[in-house]
């Protein structure tokens, strides 16, 4: 048995997750009771709610520290904890980016605004990219 499940909506496969994530992937709507899920070594896809529950008490409602209220947070569904704020990872790099800078300012001037567009949020703990934003 695998311990990865695929996850279907509407016909179209919308992810493949850990088993053990499922729980918190419900809570967070993700995953929906009404989705269907498959496992290797399952004859053919049951509905999600046959077999999985949404926590009655979400993970994410422990409380958060109350010097952060008010403020952004994430939430990292792998490591499944609160951070104030993310680690921000561009996919270019600082070098590449001074080299078109100095073949052009045009050309500088894309890629850091490429750049800036591709940023995305990891988790500052286990770099996941499964973060979840709210304001507390
Ligand atoms: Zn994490």
């Amino acid at each position: 048995m695998s311990d990865f499940v695929h996850v279907s909506r509407g016909g179209a496969i919308i992810g493949k997750y850990p088993l053990q994530d499922m729980p918190v992937l419900l809570g967070v709507g993700t995953v929906l009771l009404t989705d269907y899920f498959w496992q290797e070594g399952m004859a053919r896809w049951e509905l999600v709610s046959s077999r999985f529950q949404a926590p009655t008490v979400p993970p994410s409602v422990a409380k958060p520290p109350a010097s952060l209220a008010g403020t952004d947070r994430f939430y990292c569904l792998r490591c499944k904890s609160y951070f104030p704020k993310t680690v921000e990872q561009r996919k270019g790099s600082f070098m590449t980016e001074v080299f078109y800078w100095m073949v052009s300012p045009i050309a500088g001037g894309l890629y850091a605004i490429g750049n800036e567009m591709s940023k995305t949020q990891h988790c500052p703990r286990c770099n996941s990219r499964q973060i979840r934003e709210e304001i507390w």
